[in-house]
């Protein structure tokens, strides 16, 4: 899919903040700093429209991208930041939960985990929700460009060990940097809004 409108809708905390659901919507879960806002920025190719922060876990807000005025990529608060503390962090999965539950234009929920090392018990518990939820479970391998493409095997299988994901074919490693895959993901995601 070519990209030709991308814009920043709509910044949301609460229900009646979200944007209609007049349109699909693919939204993507991750720690903070995994490469989050990069992804997003490589998909609509667009150097900053997410921002990409230096001081990981300050978002706070549900991010709502429009494309094409055809869907929606959407940028959920990053977690598992160090430095937050506790009532923070129950702000944040407070946002996520509530978005979860209501919306009903929402495709998939995809997590995002960095290449190189095992996801955490945090990234466990997301994916675990995710599939409770009814979502297939697509994981994006973040920073791929980290580690050389025959180590690629070795650190998916760490990831779909740890996940509990029999078909490593859901982990798709991804690099913001090369942008490489950017129009195989735009496929992925046509495929499901046609199915
Ligand atoms: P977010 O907090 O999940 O939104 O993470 P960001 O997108 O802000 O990325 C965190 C850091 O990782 C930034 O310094 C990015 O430049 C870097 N980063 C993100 N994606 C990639 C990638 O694919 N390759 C490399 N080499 N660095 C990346």
């Amino acid at each position: 899919m070519k990209v030709i409108k991308a814009e920043l809708e709509k910044v949301a905390v609460h229900e009646e903040q979200y944007p209609p659901e007049d349109i699909y919507e693919f939204a993507f879960a991750g720690r903070s700093n995994v490469g989050k806002s990069s992804f997003i920025n490589a998909m609509l190719n667009r150097k900053n429209l997410a921002r990409t922060s230096s001081t990981p876990g300050k978002t706070r807000t549900i991010n709502f991208y429009r494309v094409n005025d055809d869907l929606r990529l959407v940028d959920l608060p990053g977690y598992g930041y160090a430095k937050v503390s506790k009532s923070e962090k129950s702000t944040w999965s407070g946002i996520i939960n509530e978005y979860l539950e209501v919306r009903e234009n929402l495709l998939e929920v995809i997590l995002l985990v960095d290449i190189r090392h095992e996801p955490t018990a945090q990234d466990l518990q997301m994916f675990e929700y995710i599939i409770d939820s009814g979502y297939s479970g697509i994981v994006i391998a973040t920073k791929a460009d980290k580690i050389s493409r025959g180590q690629y095997s070795k650190h998916v299988s760490t990831i779909a060990k740890k996940l509990g994901i029999k078909n490593k074919d859901m982990i798709i490693p991804f690099s913001s940097e090369k942008k490489d895959l950017v129009e195989e993901m735009w496929e992925i995601f046509e495929d499901i809004v046609k199915h």
